[in-house]
This record gives structure tokens, sequence and C-alpha cells, in this order.
């Protein structure tokens, strides 16, 4: 492989619809992982690509996925074109938005590709008849989530056995428990020999294990770096109970434009709305007990600067792109170090300035640690003037919780080593 690192789109080897698109959205320069990536893909390799949030990953696998496929049609000898419900390029991910949201990008590049390039989005959530008419005849390209797919096959309505190229976005999100089952279904009815695309911010090692399997001689760009990133993130603490109000203070202070917070649950969410909406802040909430149609209001909403404030579960941790997204704020920690890092990368994209604050009381001091430990970074505790810690419950914060009764002088195993890194069930999976 050429060893001298890409730096203008043109060196690429894209085609010229493909560069005119890409000038009129304005992006003047591959990011990182697109100028080393890109080219691995069109030599047909396999990737294991991890990249920051917010560095264009999506670009990385689309644009040369749609020149494969553009080629392929323009290549007559293909006669898998348009004939029965094959697919040739599959994109997988975790939540219907982003589902959308990379399949709409995805139709952007190829606005000038003359319509040549039929891309498909299923996700559940909505009814599937419309889904099943848009794949009649086939499908260049297909974004789905892994269950709708599945309904979608049984239906007969797509057929994967001539996919060429399968992409995983969220790679660890997809591989990880939540999703095994319908993955292992999806790869049984996929064909032996084609190009495996995995792309996440995160690989913890657990799940870079599981990929010796899915990949053949893959290449590997991690370009994950903790310092290069525009997103500021500063963690609080607080007394046990004064988080509401602690949030409450900050975003009356702030008067941010768009704040997303994160909480655990389902009925957190909800719950935290009542207890804001009774401080006098205008809040909605997004989560997957809610309607696809009041998913899409909420998100479109919030993304038109319409809400200020959004609570959320994870489900809307992976993937999306809200632009100029000023802060994001963790009321509680995930459970998973990868999933902080996906949440905080909600904010600070594509370059823009953000700021990621976690609330922690003591209760989630020492979880704190372990994310900070497993994505090696190291924040500096700060006080909110009014919300003051008690200073009595500092010397205990530091360490581990402390010891149920009655579990003998054994030395506990660390509780660092027992935490998960990656999501063994979601809270909120799709
Ligand atoms: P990731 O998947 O790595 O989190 P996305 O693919 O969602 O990131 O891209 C983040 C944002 O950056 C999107 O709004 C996208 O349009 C924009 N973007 C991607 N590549 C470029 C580029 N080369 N120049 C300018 N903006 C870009
Ligand atoms: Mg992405």
């Amino acid at each position: 492989m050429n060893t001298t690192v890409a730096t203008k789109f043109t060196d690429l080897n894209l085609i010229q619809p493909l560069l005119d698109r890409l000038k009129e959205l304005d992006y003047k320069l591959p990011t990182p992982i697109q100028a080393q990536a890109i080219p691995s893909v069109m030599q047909g390799h396999d990737l294991i690509a991890g990249a920051n949030t917010g560095s264009g990953k999506t670009a990385s696998f689309a644009l040369p996925l749609l020149q494969q496929v553009y080629e392929l049609k323009k290549d007559k000898a293909d006669n898998t074109s348009n004939k029965g419900n094959f697919v040739k390029g599959l994109i997988l991910v975790p939540t219907r938005e982003l589902a959308k949201q990379v399949s709409d990008s995805i139709k952007s590049y190829a606005n000038h590709l003359n319509g040549a390039v039929k891309t498909v989005c299923v996700f559940g959530g909505v009814s599937i008849n419309p889904q099943m008419l848009a794949l009649r005849g086939g499908a260049d390209i297909v974004v789905a989530t892994p269950g709708r797919l599945l309904d979608l096959i049984s239906s007969n309505a797509v057929k994967l056995d001539k996919v060429k190229t399968l992409v995983l976005d969220e790679a660890d999100r997809m591989l990880s428990l939540g999703f095994t089952d319908e993955i292992n279904e999806l790869l049984a009815l996929l064909p032996k020999s084609k190009q495996t695309l995995l792309f996440s911010a995160t690989f913890p090692e657990q799940v870079k294990a599981l990929t010796k399997e899915l990949l053949k001689d893959p290449i590997e760009i991690q370009l994950q770096s903790a310092d290069a990133s525009s997103l500021v993130q500063r963690v609080f603490t607080v007394n046990q109970g004064q988080k509401t109000a602690l949030l409450a203070h900050l975003i009356k202070e702030h008067q941010w434009q768009q704040a997303l917070i994160f909480v655990n649950a389902k009925n957190g969410c909800e719950h935290l709305a009542d207890k804001l909406s009774k401080r006098g802040v205008f809040v909605d909430v997004f989560h997957g007990d809610k309607g696809q149609g009041a998913r899409n209001r909420v998100l479109d909403a919030f993304k038109a600067g319409e809400i200020d404030v959004l609570i959320a579960t994870d489900i809307a941790a992976r993937g999306l792109d809200i632009e100029k997204l000023p802060v994001v704020i963790n009321y509680d920690l995930p459970r998973s170090p990868s999933d902080y890092m996906h949440r905080i990368g909600r904010s600070g994209r594509a370059g823009e300035v953000g700021l990621a604050l976690s609330l922690i009381d003591h209760e989630d001091y020492h979880h704190f640690k372990v994310i900070e430990k497993k994505n090696k970074i190291r924040l500096e505790r700060e006080e909110v003037e009014g919300f003051e810690v008690d200073q009595s419950l500092i010397p205990k914060l530091d360490k581990p919780m402390a010891k149920p009764e009655g579990t003998g002088k054994k030395k506990r195993k660390k509780k660092s080593d027992q935490t998960p890194d990656v999501w063994l069930n979601g809270t909120d999976s799709e």
C-alpha cells in the first residue's frame, strides 16, 4: 500500500460525480479516517476502522461503497443488477434514527450519480409495507437495523446472498450481546466471500476478539485520540439527592440553546422531565417507549433548535449527528466506559467546540474512575457554588465502595475489573 497519506479528495481516486458532490457539501479535505480508510475499502480489504466520534466515518465507507456499486452497475457482465430482491452493499446500524441518518448521507453523496444507485433504508417501529415495496426489484445498498431486516428476509422481500460488502457501523455495539442473535442469524445468510468493514469510535478488547472470526486479513486503522478533540470534558461533584437541583441551576445559568441529557432508563427520562418541568425548565424526552412518529418529531425539533433540553436514554448515544450541539450532560453515568465516549461524542463533532458534563454523587464516584481509566482520561473534580459536597464524605469517595457486611477478610476483586466494557444488555435496545 502507498505509505504517503492522501490529503485531498482528488488523491483518493474518487469518481468525478462524487468529487463534485463533496465540493457542493463544502467538504474541503478528507478527514484522517477518510484519507486512510477510503483507499483500503476501494482495494477490497476487510477493515477495522476506529476514529473519534464526529470524525467523518460515514463517508469513509459510504463513498467507496457508492463508487463500487456504481462501477459494478456500469459493468454489463454483472447480472445481479436489478434482478430479484438482491442487495450488494449492506450497512447494519443499532438504531432507527441512525439508519435514517446514514441512508440520508449516502443518498446525499450519490446526488450526481443520476439515480444509478438505489439505496433503501429499513428499520422497525414503522409499517413494513412501504419498505417491502421499496425493496422490490432489489436494492444496491440497504441500510438496516437487524430486527426489521430479518422480518423482511422472512417475508422474502430481500435476499442477502449476493451481498459484496457488509458494513457494521457502531461495530462494537452491533457485536455486543444485545445484538448477538440477530447478527448471527444475518451472518449465516450472507455469502462467505465478501468484504467486511467495521467502524466505531470504540473497540473494547472483548469485541476485538470477536472480530477475528468475522474478518479476513483485515487492515486495522485506529485513530482515536483523547487530546485532539475540540470537546471539553468536565465533572461536577454533588451531594446525593441534589443532582436535579444542580442540573436545573446549570441549565438556567448557562441558557444553553440545546442540551442533551443522558439518563439510564426510560422511566428515568420521564421522571427527570417531570422534575425539571416543575422547576420551570422546558424539556422533552427521547426513548424507546415512544412511538416512532414521536421519536422522529422530537429529534427533528431538537435538531432544529425548537427544544432546548432533551432527556434521552442511550438510544441517542450512538452515531447521531446533531449539528453544533453545545453540551451533553451525563445525569446518570453510562454503565459502559465505551458508551461514555459515544454519549459525549454527540457534542464537539466535525471540529466544532463542545462541552461534556458529568454530574457525580458519591455513589457514582468509583464508577466514574473506572470510566476515566478505561478511556485514559483524568478530569479534575469540580464543585458548583451553592452545591458544595459534604466534605465529610470526601475521604470515602475516593475509595472503592465499602465492603458489604460479612464478606470476610479476603481481598475483594477490584470493582474496575468487573465492570463490563461493552453493553451486556442495553436498557433501551431496538
Ligand atoms: P462519525 O460517524 O465519525 O461520528 P459522521 O460521519 O457522522 O461522523 O460525520 C460528522 C459530521 O462531519 C457530519 O455532519 C458530516 O457531514 C461532517 N463531515 C464528514 N466528513 C467531512 C469532511 N471531509 N469535511 C467536512 N465535514 C465533514
Ligand atoms: Mg458514525
